[in-house]
């Protein structure tokens, strides 16, 4: 393939059709954002969103903006939004706690549909979260549940008659490999067990269709591909045909069928408004939605060719231009086959990841030894891929890395 060249990129960026986003996002200058997977970038009407959310909603409403301001209805409304990116419908996403969270509400609700089933199977490779609390509710479960935590390869062999809850995310967060979801969702669904897809990487980054898949249940966050900030609420997905008798482990007030009613008695609400627990964070809601409003003008299609075309640059550019340094590409290199990330590995990934934060191109370091980069097309150009893979050429050619520190020290990396 011939040498691609700056000018190659820049006809790109001319020619993107999302381009126009960009602005919509403060972003540093100087700075190369390739940790959007992690934590989004700031959708830029959020300063004045919540300046008039301090001095005219709640400044001026107080407790009335509950009503006059839309906030009551906020988990089901933002919800409704977020399904359309995942191919649910609106009645089927809440916003409600943490995905941590959600999966602890889904993952018993899931056992409880199940009873007979004790197993719950999930992979090594998944962000850890999801196994820690699946061994939550495993031990709270005493005895009536098991965990089967198993590579990759092995997943098929072991989803059985005995499976009542399959967990995973169609991204691994290290390597950004793809599973096909459709063809995992029938496999477990022909064992008569159900599956809880953790979208986190992908909504907001890549198409998901839940519908087509006919996915059980779904959570995700939303401070990564949907830019909601740091610590936004998660969301989570529940299909209409598990909606009427599901039973969630957190029956707080806010998933009562009538909360005002302040009846001693427990009842559930109507579909998926029984997962909520206690009062949602308004400011933290006000932020996610705003954010997920910027989604209401693309189209998912558009976003996932965008991801994949500067994936296929990237992983080009390093080819043509760092072959000889030890950099060994982690990621599938067919970009149907990846999610909005590329990951390579280097012995020396810890001191490199550092030196190029120190450059200005924020990426990050996934022990022990990966190099991420996360591709977030709704504010991304391609000439930061070429800007980066420059950037990493000339500090492996220096071989500056070499002289950091080559162990993890930083509590966040
Ligand atoms: C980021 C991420 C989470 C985060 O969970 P929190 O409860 O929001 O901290 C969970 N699962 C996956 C797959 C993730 O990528």
């Amino acid at each position: 393939m011939p040498e691609i060249t700056r000018a190659d990129v820049e006809t790109l960026d001319q020619q993107d059709p999302l381009a126009r986003l960009r602005t919509a996002f403060e972003l540093p200058a100087n700075q190369l954002y390739f940790n959007g997977n992690s934590l989004g970038a700031m959708p830029r009407a959020i300063s004045q969103r919540l300046r008039d959310f301090a001095e005219k909603e709640w400044g001026q409403q107080i407790v009335r903006g509950w009503v006059t301001q839309g906030w009551y209805e906020m988990p089901q409304r933002v919800g409704g939004k977020i399904a359309r990116l995942i191919g649910a419908a609106e009645d089927e996403v809440i916003v409600t706690d943490t995905t941590s969270i959600n999966i602890f509400k889904l993952a018993v609700a899931a056992l409880g549909f199940k009873s007979g089933r004790t197993k719950i199977v999930t992979t090594r490779d998944i962000f850890p979260t999801d196994i820690y609390i699946l061994e939550g509710v495993v031990n709270i479960l005493a005895g009536r549940a098991e965990l089967c935590v198993v590579e990759s390869e092995k997943l098929c062999s072991t989803i059985d008659q005995q499976t009542a809850l399959v967990v995973l995310s169609p991204v691994n967060y290290k390597s950004g490999a793809l599973f096909d979801m459709a063809k995992m969702t029938a496999q477990i669904q022909t064992q008569g067990a159900m599956v809880l897809w953790d979208l986190s990487h992908s909504c907001g980054a890549h198409e998901v269709d839940l519908h087509r898949i006919d996915a059980d249940f779904a959570v995700g966050c939303g401070y990564k591909f949907l830019n909601g900030g740091p610590g936004a609420p998660a969301y989570l997905y529940v299909a209409h045909r598990w909606q009427q008798n599901l039973q969630q482990p957190l029956t707080g007030w806010k998933g009562h069928a009538a909360p005002f009613a302040m009846s001693p008695e427990y009842r559930p609400a109507e579909g998926v408004t029984r997962l909520l627990c206690g009062t949602h964070p308004v400011i933290a809601m006000t932020c996610l939605e705003q954010a997920v409003d910027l989604f209401g003008t693309v189209e998912m299609s558009q976003v996932q060719q965008k991801s994949r075309r500067m994936g296929d640059l990237f992983i080009t550019l390093a080819e043509q231009r760092c072959a000889d340094y030890g950099l060994t590409l982690l990621s599938p290199k067919d970009s149907t086959c990846r999610g909005s990330q590329v990951s390579f590995q280097h012995p020396g990934g810890y001191a490199i990841v550092q030196s190029l934060i120190e450059k200005n191109v924020i990426c990050d370091f996934r022990a022990p030894d990966v190099v991420r980069f996360g591709i977030t097309p709704l504010y991304q150009k391609y000439t930061d891929v070429w800007d980066a893979v420059e950037c990493l050429v000339d500090l492996l050619k220096s071989g500056a890395w070499q002289e950091r520190d080559q162990k993890p020290s930083a509590t966040v990396t």
